[in-house]
């Protein structure tokens, strides 16, 4: 493995950005490679997948670890589902799409969400219904005292946007183990999702047809950051107790159920506050 100073780092913002230092993962025992390089020299350890969730400083002090540990291994198989263990820089569409080749379900919901297979339980990444903790079962880190261990889903404190690995940046995902069905069942309550799935002439829409329709609605509304350079949303949508929920909705907000809560858009409430601006 190749330990190099002035690292350029990638990232869908299309900022200019270095690493003190920098190299390539593309495997486990380099992740330990790196954290001694780390030790000897004093410096800081950061992981970072395609770069699709972070606006970058043009100098990044310390040792920047790129995630590529490829590979995707089935570990048990039975008639209804599969375990999977997924190297963390593996393309996240890419594994979607891949799951959805061999008749494995759940992720369709997930498809085209920029980055790795790695960065995927950080924020617990979620759209149309769908947050990745919950197909879950480990993820497999190295820790910042170079063991490597296997945090189960229970410990992994997935919440909106949110997970126990925000809170330990020295800890180094290297493979996500997810369960996914073989059952085609899919999960289309999210409204938008479904009305574009009512309108398909299609009496009983699959997990193919909800990955084509994620993949429509969400390119006729996102940027493709090849295209355009962008870090995606920075915002999360507002949850508010049930009352406040229901003045929203008298007001003519969107709202959508979270648990006992609800959840507005932060995308319409933008609006609506650029619109009153240019009044
Ligand atoms: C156009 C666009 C649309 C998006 N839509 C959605 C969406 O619908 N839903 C959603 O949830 N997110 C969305 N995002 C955000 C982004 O896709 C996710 O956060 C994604 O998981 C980031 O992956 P990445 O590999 O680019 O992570 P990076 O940006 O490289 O890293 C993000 C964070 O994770 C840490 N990290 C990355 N890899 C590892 C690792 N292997 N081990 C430990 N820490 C690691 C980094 O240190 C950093 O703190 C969108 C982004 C864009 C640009």
């Amino acid at each position: 493995m190749n330990i190099q100073p002035e690292y350029p780092l990638e990232n869908t913002f299309g900022l200019t950005a270095y690493a003190q230092w920098g190299c390539s993962i593309e495997q486990i025992e380099d992740v330990f490679t790196a954290q001694a390089f780390a030790v000897e020299n004093n410096l800081l350890v950061t992981c970072l997948g395609a770069g699709s969730n972070v606006i970058l400083q043009p100098k990044i002090s310390g040792l920047v670890c790129s995630m590529r540990i490829d590979g995707i291994k089935v570990l048990e198989e039975s008639a209804d589902s599969v375990l999977v263990e997924v190297g963390a820089g593996v393309n996240w569409h890419k594994l979607v799409m891949e799951s959805l080749s061999h008749g494995w379900f759940g992720l369709e919901n997930l498809a085209l969400i920029p980055g790795s297979v790695g960065a995927a339980p950080v924020q617990n990444i979620g759209a149309y219904g769908v947050e990745v903790g919950q197909l879950i079962v480990g993820v497999n880190i190295v820790d910042g005292q170079r063991e490597s261990r296997q945090i189960a889903q229970k410990d992994c404190q997935f919440a909106y946007r949110s997970s126990v690995f925000k809170g330990q940046p020295e800890w180094i995902i290297v493979s996500v183990v997810l369960r996914l069905s073989k059952l085609p069942l899919i999960e289309s309550s999210y409204p938008e999702l479904q009305s574009y799935l009512q309108n398909l002439p299609i009496a009983s829409p699959g997990p193919q047809d909800v990955a084509d329709c994620v993949i429509a609605l969400r390119s006729s509304k996102l940027p493709n950051p090849a295209e355009f350079a962008n870090a995606g949303s920075f915002f999360k949508n507002p949850v508010v107790v049930k009352e406040v929920g229901f003045a929203m909705q008298e007001l003519g907000f969107k709202t959508f159920a979270h648990g006992e809560d609800y959840k507005l858009s932060a995308a319409q409430l933008i609006d609506r506050a650029l619109s009153l601006i240019h009044i």
